[in-house]
């Protein structure tokens, strides 16, 4: 208790299953710790990036929201589902695996990395960057009360930070699981681009050891292969490009073969100082010769321009 804190103690209880052997040692509490971390910098990220956000005046409807904001509620909705069967069934050591799994893996890995980009470099008021909003707002809103009855003080404190909270303390809201948000065509397509995700990273990781590129965002990404396998794809491309976190996709028809090659070239242009993406369009303003378009549009009014 003196060492980690009454939070992390309650998560140890919470995190054993209680008809075994229930081990209390250094290492496994030092584990805790590391989930305890894990939650609570979740809910700091979550937090950090809602500070110009008001529910009332900025959340946008479930049909705005970009696609990979309703991928990650499609996840969270099966997490909500398996912690609360955890829950009613007294299995919170499953409530305690789930929860770390998901920041660690659907959250820290994927989500939280990937929106980056549109947090920080769209306009402030553009419509992706507030649908991502509204989806870190529901996610804390959640978690916070699913976290509560385990990290009593960590969740409440949390939660006097949310934007627009219903109740001054979690301890007195009722938690409604958000449900989903997803139709099965999205789901489909969703498996399908995170199955090409996945040989993507190990191309692009050869070509980081090959010193080909050096940073993702120094390299364009050339999938290669039959029409079949690639048209039904490239309409989504800006999704897969943020999931990849390169500066661009290309997509070359090759009847010959029989499934999709992936290629990595060195990105078209020059790094733009403010987003980091390589883009043809830097140097093509006059005064503004070192951003791309997309960060002149960003910084329209502030720059005069
Ligand atoms: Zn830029």
């Amino acid at each position: 208790m003196n060492d980690f804190g009454a939070d992390v103690l309650r998560l140890w209880v919470a995190s054993q299953d209680y008809r075994g052997d229930m081990v209390l040692s250094e290492a496994r509490m030092q584990q805790v710790a590391e989930t305890y971390r894990l939650l609570r910098n979740t809910l700091r990220y979550q937090l950090a990036n809602l500070y110009d956000f008001d529910p009332a005046r900025h959340a946008v409807p479930d049909s705005q929201l970009t696609p990979l904001d309703r991928w990650i509620l499609h996840a969270f909705a099966h997490l909500e589902n398996d912690v609360l069967r955890a829950y009613e069934a007294y299995e919170f050591h499953q409530v305690y695996q789930r929860l770390g799994q998901f920041a660690a893996v659907e959250l820290s890995a994927i989500y939280h990395d990937v929106i980056k980009d549109r947090l920080y470099t769209d306009p402030a008021d553009s419509s992706r960057r507030r649908s991502t909003q509204t989806t870190l707002h529901r996610l804390c809103t959640s978690l916070c009360q699913m976290l509560a009855p385990m990290l009593a003080f960590t969740a409440d404190e949390a939660w006097e930070f949310l934007p627009g909270r219903s109740k001054p303390s979690v301890h007195e809201t009722v938690w409604q699981p958000l449900g989903r948000v997803a139709d099965p065509a999205d789901v489909a397509l969703w498996t399908r681009l995170f199955q090409l995700r996945d040989p993507a990273l190990v191309t692009l990781e050869q070509a980081r050891r090959d010193k080909t590129i050096g940073k993702a965002l120094e390299a364009q990404l050339q999938f290669v292969g039959p029409a079949a396998l690639l048209d039904p794809i490239a309409p989504h491309a800006e999704l897969l490009r943020e999931l990849l976190n390169v500066s661009a996709l290309t997509f070359t028809h090759a009847e010959d073969a029989d499934q999709i090659r992936i290629q990595v070239a060195a990105a078209e242009g020059r790094k733009c100082e403010r987003c980091w993406h390589w883009e043809p369009t830097v140097g093509a303003h006059a005064t503004h010769p070192t951003l791309c378009h997309r960060c002149l549009t960003a910084l329209g009014s502030h720059l005069n321009i």
